[in-house]
């Protein structure tokens, strides 16, 4: 019989911080984690811990086979999270500074993010950016911020929220667009707010007919007569905002507009033929592409999910999108307001 992998997610989101402050939190707590397991002679119990910051929040995945070390584990990274000594901090230090020393991305990565500096206020660079921060006031920072923790707990396809961050946010987010261009490059970001699970698939959707297919509106309106080949579509979470991030090649193209790309109306005068084969692919992109494990990261920022769930039923409101979902969701967009990066 094939055994269910079992996880435990440990989110953190940003906030007031700067992200070098979470990258540091992300790697004393996995130190920490793996320390302890040693401590308490479970190091061979086929336990995996991965840790990854992105520019608005860490997250922490631990993953074990035997569901009987559910609670064990949890214990642990409470642990790890709450006694991180000076010491750990300043060995760590010295590493990420070394670590973030390399920038990995090129020209395309960053252009793909650059709406983010007009829609969030941030910017891809800062996670190649270091802090000088005395040891002991990090240390102060990190026992503020165990308090902004969201844990959840995965296994056999139900997600249960154990620990909620104290700073849901209540307010409506407004909805925004941005652009940026270069001689290269053209980056389209496209912000919204989301509200539940189900919007948070419709965002997703949108994503997908925009830019991540052959048959995607990026290839047919842009690609295709220009005779272009890269032009693509992203669709991440930044806190509890979606955004839809479009790159296309714009090198040697005089004149382009974003409207004639994406013109009002273009998903009401879609044919229900061709919507239903669009929504088709969508469910066959997401069992290839979106893994459980990624789903229930990007599930954890939405403002107001429930304490548990089945991913399993989750997805299955993918079949409830109807054309007007689509266009309701997408006329949020006021492209009159495009912000230019
Ligand atoms: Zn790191």
């Amino acid at each position: 019989m094939k055994k269910m992998i079992n996880e435990i997610v440990v989110q953190l989101q940003k906030e007031d911080n700067h992200i070098w402050l979470l990258h540091l939190w992300e790697h004393c707590v996995i130190r920490n984690f793996e320390r302890k397991l040693l401590e308490q002679d479970l190091d061979d119990q086929g336990i995996i811990i991965n840790g990854r910051t992105f520019l608005d929040a860490t997250t922490i995945e631990i993953f074990y086979p035997e569901i009987s070390l559910k609670s064990r584990i949890l214990s642990i990274i409470t642990q790890a999270m709450t006694d991180i000594s000076s010491n750990l901090i300043e060995n760590e230090i010295p590493i990420i500074t070394d670590e973030i020393s390399y920038i990995d991305i090129d020209d395309e990565e960053k252009t793909i993010y650059d709406g983010l500096r007009a829609t969030e206020n941030d910017n891809i660079l800062n996670l190649y950016e270091s802090i000088d921060f005395p040891v002991e006031k990090i240390s102060d920072k990190f026992s503020e911020l165990v308090n902004y923790v969201k844990v959840a707990e995965f296994s056999d396809d139900k997600l249960d929220l154990k620990e909620r961050s104290s700073s849901v946010r209540t307010k409506r987010v407004e909805d925004d667009c941005a652009v940026s261009k270069n001689s290269n490059f053209l980056s389209l970001d496209i912000k919204l707010w989301i509200k539940d699970t189900r919007e948070y698939l419709i965002g997703y959707f949108l994503a997908f007919m925009i830019g991540m297919t052959e048959d995607s509106i990026v290839q047919k309106r842009y690609l295709s007569p220009n005779n272009k080949y890269l032009g693509y579509t992203q669709y991440i979470m930044y806190n509890g905002n979606a955004h839809i991030l479009l790159l296309i090649d714009v090198k040697n193209i005089d004149r382009i507009s974003i409207m004639d790309i994406l013109p009002n109306g273009i998903f009401s005068n879609m044919s229900p033929k061709n919507f239903r084969r669009q929504l088709n692919g969508f469910k066959t992109y997401i069992g290839l592409y979106l893994s459980k494990y990624d789903l229930c990261k990007d599930i954890l920022k939405i403002d107001d999910i429930p304490n548990s769930f089945s991913i399993e039923h989750l997805l299955s409101d993918i079949d409830t999108i109807t054309i007007d979902d689509i266009q309701e969701f997408y006329e949020r967009v006021k492209f009159s307001d495009l912000k230019k990066v």
